[in-house]
């Protein structure tokens, strides 16, 4: 499939080959359709999967088909997203895609100084990207009118409700015009997230990407059983095995990212967390210290994960199983890509077995469980539910269960 095939007008499709775009991702395939026909759309897709692309092409291409011919630009399309340093890549991307088209676009985040962003507004422009704060502080001071807006986007839907910028959003739905066109982008859609697009959409048509399963099929997968006081001590065993240069450590919490930064280094062992409470400089920070393999272990949120593209990722440790099926997909995805050898290591404890369950139906195959195991979980309750209180009964050696 190329370009081409999709109907994409020649300004653009000239600049993708400039990008060194040959063909679509499946997102773009999918998405780029059924916006140019003026339809409602929900993405399911998280960053690294060509999502950008894949609404800004057809809204430049919508856009610019519809050209306003009004002295002064009114904003036409307005993208929505949580961090400063997604809203400055996405109107990167909105410049390099539209650069043949005459279609402006201009970004406004908070954390600086206003007046760039106002003096680049007071001359019109056709697309604005935002983060939540500052459009609505831009909205209060008047100068930003949202009253002419066509096509809505809202980007990482999961993550703008995660760092709270729910009320803000709604805040700004309501000021936008009922009659429009939404997109609506989210990596994960737990219930709280369809509820939310179901605000916000009309008749919306549903596209969904995850890494693909030849990616995860590549990936050499394997399960400790685990006591969850243990898993610190194994991550140091692993660890001692200098054929790790680097690992992405993955943990369910904040804090838990924290603690095991602080056991890792008190091992001297290079260790950086990158997570929602870091600001946007350390967490760059901590990721270029990690690509350059200065720091050998990043330890990762998932949410805080999203956008992470190291080239040559070769270890990913699950210190934590993932609640949501799909979010060990996205993790494990992130090793193995363009052929290399990935490993992916995951750690489960006793409570943490039904989530694994889970994982394995997604994925439809077993995970190899590592009987060569240092902390053998000692548990005579197998499968519990989540949560549940669980009673240690040392009458059988859960490790050695292996397939
Ligand atoms: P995104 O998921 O939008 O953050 O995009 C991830 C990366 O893929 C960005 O660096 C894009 O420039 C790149 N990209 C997007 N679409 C394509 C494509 N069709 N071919 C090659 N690279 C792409």
């Amino acid at each position: 499939m190329q370009f081409e095939s999709l109907d994409i007008i020649e300004p653009i499709l000239k600049s993708l080959k400039e990008e060194g775009y040959t063909t679509p991702t499946p997102i773009q395939v999918q998405a780029i359709p059924i916006v140019l026909k003026g339809t409602d759309l929900i993405g399911c897709a998280q960053t690294g999967t060509g999502k950008t692309a894949a609404f800004a092409v057809p809204v430049l291409q919508l856009l610019s088909n519809n050209k306003s011919f009004e002295r002064k630009r009114k904003i036409r399309s307005l993208v929505v997203t949580p961090t400063r340093e997604l809203a400055i890549q996405i109107e990167e991307s909105f410049k390099a895609y539209g650069r043949y088209t005459g279609i402006t676009c201009t970004v406004v985040f908070g954390g600086v100084n206003k007046n760039p962003q106002t003096n680049a507004l007071r001359n019109g422009v056709d697309v604005l990207v935002a983060t939540p704060g500052r459009l609505l502080d831009l909205m209060n001071q008047g100068y930003i009118s949202l009253k002419d807006v066509g096509i809505f986007v809202l980007d990482e839907a999961d993550r703008m409700l995660d760092m709270g910028f729910i009320h803000d959003v709604r805040k700004i739905i309501a000021a936008l015009p009922q009659k429009r066109q939404s997109l609506f982008f989210s990596a994960t859609m737990p219930p709280e997230i369809v509820k939310l697009a179901g605000s916000i959409v009309y008749k919306p048509v549903k596209v969904e990407v995850t890494p693909s399963a030849t990616t995860v099929d590549i990936v050499n997968q394997s399960v400790y059983f685990i006591d969850k006081g243990n898993k610190n001590a194994l991550l140091l065993e692993l660890l001692n095995d200098k054929k790790i240069k680097t690992a992405l450590v993955f943990t369910r919490t904040k804090f838990g990212a924290d603690k095991v930064v602080k056991v890792l280094k008190k091992k001297n062992i290079t260790a950086e967390a990158i997570h929602g409470n870091k600001t946007q400089n350390a967490r760059q920070r901590a990721l270029s210290n990690f690509k350059s393999q200065a720091t050998r272990v990043l330890v990762a949120t998932d949410i805080a994960a999203r956008g992470i593209d190291v080239e040559d990722l070769e270890y990913v440790i699950n210190y934590e199983i993932p609640n949501i099926p799909e979010t060990y997909v996205h993790r494990i995805g992130r090793t193995g890509r363009a052929g290399a050898d990935g490993t992916a290591i995951s750690f489960c404890d006793a409570e943490e077995k039904p989530y694994l369950k889970d994982i394995e139906k997604l994925i439809t195959k077993k995970i190899r469980v590592v009987n060569d195991n240092p902390f053998p979980l000692i548990d005579n309750n197998p499968v519990k539910a989540p949560g549940q209180q669980h009673r240690n009964n040392h009458s059988r050696v859960e490790s050695h269960r292996g397939r």
